[in-house]
């Protein structure tokens, strides 16, 4: 049979979340055997997102934690400051192993809800048989970031933001057989990593650099883009509050 495809997203509540998820939703909706690990950073599920994933028709699971308060971002902070999602991912991570086997098989992805994906990207995930690698656009200050390739295997990375990083490769840059994160089961994202190090905080304890498998034609070709939405500006929301004329709560956006 196809093998299962994970896909782990971290989400929290701000005005674009919905937006996101739809435009997520929409996307896996075109996967196959694919079951989608929602994990929100809350306190509670919000009905929101569970009527989100109830009406998608998808695979799903859902689950949240709420990233600890001396962990989360505040609004003035830069959103580089902190690490977004840890905690979220790593219960995914323990979900897996709790609820699955060494003898099912899958593909565990990390896609954060605001990226953009190729629906190719999936095809070449799927038949990862450790740790698979591809390139990822607008993300390092750079068109894109990617593994470099010689004879079939990776030798390197074209990235310009702190190379010496065991594996300076995007949160949206790789995939991990679900087989070795059952049989590592102490592999996970380490909250405290440092600014860029969170990927290799969970890479370095499952692969070595040539293990990794070139994915998207020996890493040539971009399927998923570091996309960001701007945040939007409610200035004309906020005066109408004041006047007591702001917009219908009951009308989700
Ligand atoms: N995220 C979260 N809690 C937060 C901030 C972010 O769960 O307090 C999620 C977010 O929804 C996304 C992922 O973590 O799926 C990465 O966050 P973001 O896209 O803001 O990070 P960036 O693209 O800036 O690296
Ligand atoms: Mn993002």
């Amino acid at each position: 049979a196809l093998p299962m495809i994970y896909v782990v997203t971290p989400t929290y509540a701000r005005l674009v979340q919905k937006a996101e998820l739809v435009r997520l939703s929409q996307t896996l909706m075109h996967v196959k055997n694919l079951h989608w690990i929602v994990v929100e950073d809350s306190p509670l599920k919000t009905q929101l997102v569970s009527e989100l994933l109830a009406q998608s028709h998808l695979r799903f699971t859902h689950l949240h934690v709420e990233t600890p308060k001396e962990h989360k971002r505040k609004e003035s902070d830069p959103n580089w400051l902190k690490p977004r999602g840890v905690e979220q991912r790593n219960l995914a991570l323990q979900w897996l192993r709790e609820n699955r086997q060494l003898s099912d098989q899958g593909t565990v992805y990390f896609a954060d809800d605001d990226n953009t994906y190729s629906l190719q990207l999936f095809d070449e995930i799927r038949s990862t048989k450790r740790v698979s690698v591809w390139p990822v656009g607008l993300v390092g200050g750079l068109r894109f970031e990617r593994p470099l390739v010689e004879n079939g295997k990776v030798v390197g990375f074209y990235t310009a933001w702190k190379p010496n990083r065991p594996f300076p490769v995007d949160m949206a840059g790789f995939a991990v057989a679900l087989q070795l994160l059952l049989a590592n089961r102490e592999a996970r994202f380490d909250l405290l990593a440092e600014r860029g190090y969170l990927e290799s905080s969970l890479l370095q304890s499952l692969v070595s650099l040539e293990e990794l498998e070139p994915k998207a034609n020996n890493c040539t070709k971009v399927l998923v883009w570091h996309t960001r939405t701007e945040k939007p500006k409610m200035k004309q929301e906020e005066l109408l509050q004041k006047q007591g004329l702001g917009s219908d709560p009951n009308i989700e956006v």
